[in-house]
């Protein structure tokens, strides 16, 4: 573009208030520039995170900074109404407590197949109840804004993108292990959704040898045995053969055990506890190798609440399953990570998600007025 173009673009987002000028840039001889970055104060986003344990809802302004989150815990099972009801509230309380009247949108990632379009999931084998129920027509009448909705890890990945590795990577795998476990490719920057919008459903790649049933209907998935809630049962059956063992008689005290307890156990040095984690680590790594084998990413970044909990026995467990398996060429630059925004990332992305689609709108609008589309 010439620099004339240029101007006459940058002076229309200048007006539209879209872009603001930011801090004097350095000079190169004649005038000093002038950066333009976008206006924090054009509209307030809210991001939210839904897990089928958890809620993660956030207020954040046009330059995706944080004003004020709040976490909570849920029942998925719930069902839509009463959670996105929960949602609504929260984030009407965030911004009368920040005084917004300018609320641009709100983004939701939801752990399970999300039809971008149309707003909602399709047969989720973790949310009963939520099967094509209209989440965005919903938060969008309720709250009188804009409403997206995506995959959990996709909006992980989104968010990993713009604020960790991805700034640095364009080709990364984000893996969310929580309840159930997912994958966000980015391909080229490019989030790969697939055909049918089920790109990066790794937790049902089928497990050789393992007979564990899974939610989807099938058995030996990765998911039924290497998720948080694998990951607890293994314990709890290991705590039921023995209640001499740690687990044994944390299982008796609590009546039931959680990937955490697993996690806290194993950094203590308890040999169960260890053996649980390594094998469900050994088996994520196992179907990472395919992963990895068939996308060639700069980095695969590990997330998800499960990840909280889990020290580097885990992550040594599954490095060292897909550098044994992969393709050499494969692995020679490969960096396999903990995502530094645990547990914020999904609703980072998701903000994200929300500007991003904001202005993409705003272009549409302003090209059509122009006769340029
Ligand atoms: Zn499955």
């Amino acid at each position: 573009m010439s620099r004339s173009s240029i101007g006459q673009y940058t002076d229309e987002l200048l007006q539209a208030r879209l872009l603001e000028e930011g801090p004097e840039g350095e000079s190169t001889g004649g005038r000093r520039s002038r950066l333009l970055r976008l206006n924090s104060r054009w509209g307030h986003v809210v991001g939210v995170a839904v897990g089928a344990t958890f809620l993660n809802v956030g207020l954040f302004d046009f330059y995706s900074e944080e004003l004020e989150s709040t976490a909570c815990e849920i029942d998925i099972a719930a069902g839509p109404r009463v959670i996105l009801a929960q949602i609504a509230e929260i984030a009407e309380c965030l911004c009368r407590t920040h005084r917004t009247n300018n609320l641009a949108g709100i983004g939701i990632g939801v752990p399970g197949p999300v039809n971008v379009q149309k707003g909602w999931v399709e047969s989720p084998p973790t949310m009963p109840g939520w099967n094509r129920y209209p989440i965005a027509a919903c938060l969008q009448d309720r709250l009188g804004c804009e409403a997206y909705v995506d995959n959990d890890v996709n909006l992980m990945a989104l968010g990993e993108q713009a604020m960790g590795i991805g700034r640095t990577a364009e080709d990364f795998v984000f893996v969310g292990v929580g309840t159930g476990i997912g994958a966000g490719i980015m391909a080229g920057g490019v989030l790969h959704r697939g055909h049918n919008g089920c790109a990066g459903e790794i937790g049902h790649i089928p497990i050789w040898g393992e007979k564990a049933p899974c939610l989807c209907g099938r058995v030996g998935c990765l998911e039924a045995v290497a998720s948080g809630a694998a990951i607890a049962k293994a314990a709890e059956k290991r705590g039921r053969q023995d209640n001499g063992t740690i687990l044994g008689h944390l299982l008796q005290q609590q009546g039931q055990l959680t990937a955490e307890d697993v996690g806290r156990l194993a950094a203590g040095g308890d040999e169960d506890a260890c053996a649980i984690v390594q094998e469900a680590g050994r088996h994520l790594g196992q179907a990472l190798t395919s992963v990895v084998t068939s996308l060639n990413p700069l980095a695969v970044v590990l997330g998800g609440e499960v990840l909280l909990h889990m020290g580097d026995l885990y992550l040594a467990a599954v490095r060292e399953h897909i550098y044994k398996g992969a393709l050499p060429l494969a692995t020679r630059d490969l960096s396999i990570v903990r995502s530094s925004m645990i547990p914020k990332v999904g609703m980072v992305g998701a903000c994200t998600l929300v500007i991003d689609q904001l202005l993409e709108v705003h272009r549409g609008g302003r090209l059509s007025v122009h006769g340029q589309s």
